[in-house]
C-alpha cells in the first residue's frame, strides 16, 4: 500500500503544540501516529511517560533507533482505533492521521472525559477543524461541530500552511485544543441530533416529522399533537440554525412529552 502520510518539519509548529499541551514533569502523554518520532522527541523530554501508538511497524522501528536514548517512551504497535488507551493517560497529542479524524475524535474525547484535567491538542485538515468550531447557521456547521461544542470546549492553537510538511500535501491544516466537559454526555441527545441533523435545512418540525421512523412516536398525527408544546418560531426555524443549547432545551422538551426517549 502507498504510504500518504506527511511529516510535519516545521520546528515552529512544532513548539506550538508542545506549548499548547502545557507539558509538566507528572503528565502522561498518548501520542497517536508517532511516525518517526520527530514530535515524540520535543514531548518526552518534559513529561513522566510517552505512549507512542504507531500503525506503521517500519516507522515504529525507525523511531525506536532515533529516540534511543529517552527511556520514558513506551512504544506501542497498532491501529490507534482499536487499541486501550492507557488508562493514566492525562493528555493526548497527535499530527492526526486525517482518514481517522472523525472516529479518533469520538474516542479521545470519551475517553479524556473519564479524566480530570485532561485536554487533547491535535493537528486536523483545515476543513475539518472549520467544522468542528463552526457556529449556528453557517455551511459547515454540522453533527460534528454539535457532538465536538457539546462534550468539549474548543480553542484553536495555530492554522498550519501545508508548506510545513514533507511531502507537502493539498491542503492546510489547523491546531485544534479540545478540553472535554467532564460531564456525562446524553447519548440520547446525540441520536436526536444525528437524526434532525439528517434535514439540517428543513425546519424543526419537518425534521422531526422526517425522522418520525426513529423516534419513539412514529404517528404523524399524533407527533403533529404533542408538537403544539413546542414554540411555533422554533418550529419554523432551519436545523442548522440551533445552537447546542436550544438544541438541548428542545430535547428535554422532546423527553417530557414523549418524542424521544434516553
Ligand atoms: N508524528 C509524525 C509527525 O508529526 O510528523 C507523523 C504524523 S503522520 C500525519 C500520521 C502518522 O499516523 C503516520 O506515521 C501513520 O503511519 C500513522 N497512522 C496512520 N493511521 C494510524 C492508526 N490507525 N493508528 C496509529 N497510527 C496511524
Amino acid at each position: 500500500m502507498r504510504n500518504t502520510q506527511v511529516f510535519l518539519k516545521d520546528k515552529n509548529i512544532m513548539a506550538k503544540i508542545v506549548n499548547a499541551a502545557k507539558l509538566e514533569k507528572t503528565d502522561v502523554v498518548l501520542e497517536i501516529g508517532s511516525g518517526d518520532g520527530r514530535l515524540t522527541k520535543e514531548i518526552a523530554p518534559h513529561v513522566k511517560t510517552v505512549y507512542a501508538i504507531e500503525r506503521d511497524i517500519n516507522l515504529l522501528d525507525a523511531s525506536k533507533m532515533a529516540l534511543d536514548g529517552l527511556t520514558n517512551i513506551i512504544f506501542v504497535h497498532g491501529d490507534a482505533l482499536e487499541v486501550d488507551f492507557a488508562p493514566e493517560v492525562n493528555k493526548i497529542i497527535s499530527n492526526l492521521p486525517y482518514a481517522i479524524s472523525s472516529p479518533i475524535t469520538t474516542k479521545i474525547v470519551y475517553f479524556l472525559n473519564k479524566r480530570p484535567d485532561s485536554f487533547a491538542v491535535l493537528m486536523y485538515q483545515k476543513e475539518f477543524g472549520e467544522r468542528m468550531i463552526a457556529i449556528p447557521g453557517i455551511r459547515d456547521y454540522s453533527m460534528l461541530s454539535i457532538f465536538t461544542q457539546y462534550t468539549s470546549e474548543i480553542e484553536k492553537v495555530v492554522n498550519v500552511n501545508k508548506k510545513c510538511f514533507r511531502p507537502m500535501p493539498a491542503v492546510d491544516s489547523v491546531v485544534i485544543k479540545l478540553t472535554p466537559k467532564h460531564m456525562d454526555f446524553d447519548d440520547g441527545f446525540l441520536s436526536f441530533c444525528r437524526l434532525i441533523f439528517q434535514h439540517k435545512k428543513k425546519n424543526l418540525y419537518s425534521a422531526i416529522i422526517d425522522s418520525r421512523a426513529k423516534l419513539a412516536i412514529s404517528s404523524k398525527e399524533e407527533l403533529r399533537k404533542r408538537l403544539l408544546k413546542i414554540e411555533q418560531y422554533e418550529l419554523k426555524k432551519k436545523v442548522f440554525f440551533f445552537e447546542v443549547s436550544e438544541l438541548i432545551s428542545i430535547y428535554n422538551i422532546m423527553l417530557k412529552i414523549g418524542i424521544c426517549q434516553r
